[in-house]
């Protein structure tokens, strides 16, 4: 059915063929409806009021806005890089407003003495703050002040402000867009279902998302918009899951053999923890029931993980089935082929490696017994995903830290079967349940929160640039007893010069600290050569060195477990999942071990947040929740954009996890009443998933 929404956004009044032509290459706007649908990404209150005293770094407003009486103005410079400075006071105090645009035009208009409303971005030097170019507004002149209670902030690009499509000009567009479509706006969820949840009709939630009335209309607008788009994907996630249940078409392992149990009754070096336990029941039961198991297994750092999907594979080898388990680096292969083949060892399971640095011969001989079936475990990194690796009969594929992976390599190694391999999933990034089963779309989730008996949680202080001396005596302290030390500098794209001078700068002032011949002090980070890098990390698993001075890229699976310090420089610049990541590199053995959080004295009110939560907490999972309501999935570790499923418009995983239940809650109990939604009052339910489909990932697409 052709809808007004459906028409060029060229036809728009104000848009035109140019205008158009950059929406849709910078932003995907094509069409009236895209316009209408584009949200803004923030709101601003325009009804708060700062004092100038009050504007404070601390306090991480993006905006703010002042009422302020001109004290003086004065032109700095010449022609193009002339500059325009006025002094601004309230009763709190005075602050320095800057334009460089415009200059003339604004020096003309604005008078000292009188008093005019201020907003913009604040900026912070020294302490001190002030504005570049912000919105200006006399005060007795009414009528230039936005309708809606609430200003909405859009996205935009340079290539669109460019064309004065700025975020204000983007607003333009939307408000013209609403004025030519409200008519052919209509409703997209059942009324009972709008009932049932209390929700905004869809052209009033439109309507309130980008011009707000109220707060707390904006607030149901947005939920509203919100439990559309995730009850979409939930609808799309969990029709494929029935699909998947109902389809017979898993390999079934029935048999506990002579491999699993020589290996539980003569080699399992330690009691299994409760967690491992239950965890590998979950995995009997997914391979019994005739179904393709598709399982997430999160677990913190040192959990043992690698036992419980040693243990799977076992069981895919009692019953004459391949495994293949693919693991991120060269490093964390060659690491659990000779802990798997150690623990292997004397009970006839095959156990095979194919790495990029395999040699040819080698490379050849695994490749044929694959092929041939001669081989039980197959262990590799991603060279295990190109197509001349063949199984003769593939079970089971474990996938080790699989944030790593993109979804397309993902996809490949599924496909190595005409009929599915069971599928091992395993990460050390937690995310909370809801989240992972919608981030990763169809998959179960099993958890081991309990780590080997012995081991001690981590003492975690924070401390400032000025207690340093203290911190360095305690290293000396550790030092002496024969332990090792990480001192890690964060390594952060857009300043890597910066950020290098940073290591260099640090590793200088230790090794003057800290100097030879007491003291051997070692750098690795990710500029040098791999050989150099795994030389430095051989030194210092060998103890020649006491002190590792490195960036953040230190590699997942560094195994040290008489290193008991780890020092984060600058820690207020790293988010809580990566502290809590490098965090992991500490606490290996049964030493008592330490992690110092480093800061300068000004914190903005998150960076307080998050450190003083890595001080109170080991928990990754407490950490993570955190973390996300704090940032939102954008910046959660190993979620980024391409490894997910959907594109979101409005809702985040992260800050709304109470709707992903919700509408999880809700579209199971519809699909469990009406699996292929054919009844007339879920007509739209059902145009609704269709509507999702389309964006589903590849790899869960092809599996089912
Ligand atoms: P991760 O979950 O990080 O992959 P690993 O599987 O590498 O953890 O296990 C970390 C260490 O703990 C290994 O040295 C492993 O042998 C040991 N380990 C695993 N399970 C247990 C257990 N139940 N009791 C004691 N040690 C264990
Ligand atoms: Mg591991």
């Amino acid at each position: 059915m052709a809808s007004y929404l459906d028409n060029d956004i060229k036809y728009l009044p104000g848009v035109g063929e140019a205008r158009a032509k950059l929406l849709g290459v910078e932003l995907g706007i094509r069409t009236i409806g895209d316009m209408l649908h584009y949200f803004p990404f923030r709101w601003i209150d325009r009804t708060r009021f700062y004092r100038i005293a009050d504007v404070s770094e601390e306090n991480d407003e993006t905006f703010v806005q002042i009422r302020a009486r001109v004290l003086g103005k004065q032109l700095i410079g010449v022609g193009r890089g002339q500059r325009l400075s006025v002094a601004v006071g309230d009763a709190s105090g005075s602050t320095e407003l800057v334009w460089f645009r415009g200059v003339k035009w604004i020096e003309k208009r604005i008078e000292p003495g009188r008093e005019y409303v201020f907003f913009g971005r604040p900026h912070f030097y020294r302490g001190e703050f002030s504005m570049v170019h912000p919105e200006m507004e006399g005060v007795d002149g009414a009528g230039d002040r936005p309708a809606g209670v609430l200003q909405a902030v859009y996205g935009t690009t340079e290539k669109l402000t460019g064309i004065h499509l700025g975020t204000k000009g983007i607003g333009g567009l939307v408000a013209a867009a609403w004025q030519a479509a409200q008519g052919s706006i209509v409703e997209t969820l059942p009324e009972y279902l709008i009932g049932e949840q209390g929700l905004m009709g869809r052209r009033e939630a439109l309507f309130n998302i980008h011009f707000p009335q109220s707060p707390a209309l904006l607030k149901a607008a947005e939920q509203r918009l919100k439990f559309e788009e995730l009850f979409g994907i939930q609808l799309d996630i969990l029709s494929k899951r029935s699909v998947r249940l109902t389809r017979e078409n898993g390999f079934v392992f029935p048999k506990v053999g002579e491999f699993f149990n020589a290996f539980w009754s003569e080699k399992l070096p330690f009691e299994l923890t409760g967690a491992q336990k239950k965890v590998i029941k979950e995995i009997r039961a997914d391979t019994v029931s005739g179904r393709q198991m598709n399982r997430l297994l999160q677990g913190d750092v040192g959990s043992g993980k690698t036992l419980v999907a040693l243990v799977a594979m076992l069981l895919a080898a009692d019953n004459g089935f391949q495994s293949c388990m693919m693991a991120p680096t060269e490093i964390l292969a060659r690491q659990h082929f000779a802990s798997i083949s150690r623990m292997v060892e004397g009970l006839g399971v095959r156990v095979g490696i194919l790495t990029g640095a395999s040699r040819a011969a080698e490379r050849r001989e695994v490749l044929e017994a694959a092929a041939a079936g001669e081989v039980d475990i197959l262990i590799g990194t991603h060279a295990l995903i190109e197509d001349r690796v063949q199984f003769a009969n593939l079970g089971l594929v474990v996938i080790d830290e699989q944030h790593r992976f993109g979804v397309e390599q993902r996809a490949r190694l599924w496909a190595k079967n005409s009929r599915p391999p069971h599928i091992l999933v395993m990460t050390a990034t937690p995310i909370p349940r809801t989240l992972a089963m919608t981030l990763y779309g169809d998959l179960e989730v099993s958890v081991i929160d309990e780590l080997p008996p012995g081991r001690q949680p981590i003492k975690t202080y924070h401390k400032r640039d000025g207690d340093r001396l203290a911190v360095w005596g305690f290293l000396r302290r550790e030092i002496a007893k024969g332990r090792q030390v990480y001192v890690v500098y964060p390594l952060i794209k857009e300043s890597e010069k910066m950020d290098y001078k940073d290591l260099y700068d640090g590793f200088e002032s230790i090794t003057r600290d800290f100097p030879r011949p007491d003291y051997q002090v070692i750098a690795v980070h990710g500029k040098m050569k791999p050989e150099d890098k795994q030389l430095a990390m051989q030194e210092f698993k060998e103890r020649r060195a006491q002190i590792m001075v490195a960036t953040s890229v230190i590699e997942v699976g560094v195994d040290v477990p008489n290193a008991t310090v780890m020092v984060i420089e600058s820690a207020e610049r790293f988010g809580l999942s990566q502290l809590h990541q490098l965090r992991g590199r500490v606490g290996r053995g049964g030493d008592q071990s330490y992690c110092v959080l480093m800061s300068g004295d000004k914190l903005s009110r998150d960076a307080r947040q998050r450190l003083a939560a890595m001080v109170e907490t080991n928990d990754g999972f407490e950490l993570a929740e955190l973390d996300m309501r704090l940032r939102g999935t954008g910046d959660l570790a190993g979620t980024q954009q391409s490894g997910m499923a959907f594109d979101l418009h409005i809702a985040d995983l992260g800050r709304d996890q109470q709707i992903v239940e919700l509408t999880r809650r809700v579209a199971g109990a519809i699909l469990d009443a009406d699996p292929m939604l054919e009844t007339a009052r879920n007509a739209l339910v059902r145009a609704l998933r269709e509507r999702y489909t389309p964006l589903a990932p590849k790899d869960f697409s092809q599996i089912s």
